[in-house]
């Protein structure tokens, strides 16, 4: 990136400028927040629902924060939970934070991942279950919401969140339950500011966002030049066959569409060579 200092917006009213602005200002770029409602591109809670691709709603932030500011960078982060790729049975929380340049015309977008520690929902049928979530070892840094579920339509309802205290806990849940037939459902808070654990995720992506941001592409000159995949074929140490290790990585722009490879030096354990150990 040039030396002189550019500005960014950061759409978030969930105190993500706290993660962003000190990884940023190491390569000059100064960030500001946006007062956007980014509730409006989707909720955790399920009040509103997300369209299309976490990087899709992260770039439609980055986009309405910029246009705010009338700024031409934009940065915004975008979190999703589900199955873990590699250990389907454990739950994964997904950070998306993407720079968008709309003078440049373009782009860039790095994410983390990482198996969640946040403490499950948990159905409650009983008003005694509530001093056997794990939440109450977690408060006040992780908060918690309460839903209640239709039984038939499956429908949410949303009745608090940001509740970051036993007490207040039980009392929602009571006055909840006295509401029957409804599931009442105790969830994490998943806002940024209220989850701890995402909020160590967002860092490890905005790290590798200014990495990357901080190799310009030698075609165009753009910032954000890095691996964008790899391409199997390390040979075997002991019959030299190749395997489905890395033998190149891939570096690219994703401005410009420039590509070059680096090939990976040393060879692969015959551990995954096809031949040696079928
Ligand atoms: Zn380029
Ligand atoms: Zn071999």
């Amino acid at each position: 990136m040039s030396p002189e200092i550019t500005r960014a917006a950061l759409a978030t009213k969930h105190g993500k400028e706290s993660i962003f602005s000190p990884a940023f200002a190491e390569i000059g770029v100064v960030v500001t927040v946006a007062e956007i409602d980014t509730d409006q591109f989707g909720t955790f809670a399920g009040e509103i629902e997300r369209q299309g691709s976490p990087r899709e709603t992260a770039e439609r932030k980055a986009r309405a924060g910029l246009e705010a500011l009338g700024l031409s960078i934009g940065l915004a982060s975008e979190g999703s939970f589900g199955p873990h790729p590699s250990t389907p049975f454990l739950l994964a929380d997904t950070e998306v934070v993407v720079y968008v340049d709309t003078e440049l015309d373009y782009s860039v977008v790095e994410v983390a991942r990482s198996i969640s520690a946040v403490p499950p929902a948990k159905v409650i049928v009983d008003i005694a279950d509530v001093d056997s979530l794990k939440f109450t070892n977690v408060f006040p840094e992780q908060r918690a919401i309460v839903v209640t579920e239709e039984p038939q339509s499956k429908s949410r309802t949303l009745l608090a969140k940001g509740i970051d205290n036993v007490d207040e806990l039980r009392s929602t849940v009571a006055q909840a339950l006295a509401a029957q037939p409804h599931t009442v459902i105790v969830e994490p808070d998943l806002r940024a500011h209220h989850c701890p654990d995402r909020r160590k995720v967002i860092g490890t992506a905005v790290d590798r966002l200014v990495q990357r941001l901080r190799v310009t592409c030698p075609e165009c000159n753009a910032a954000g030049f890095g691996p964008v995949r790899t391409t199997p074929g390390l040979r075997c140490g002991l019959c030299g066959l190749p395997t489905s290790l890395p033998a190149l990585d891939v570096m690219g722009c994703s401005r410009c569409g420039f590509e070059t490879e680096i090939a990976r030096t040393g060879e692969a354990d015959p551990t995954f060579c096809d031949r040696c150990n079928p």
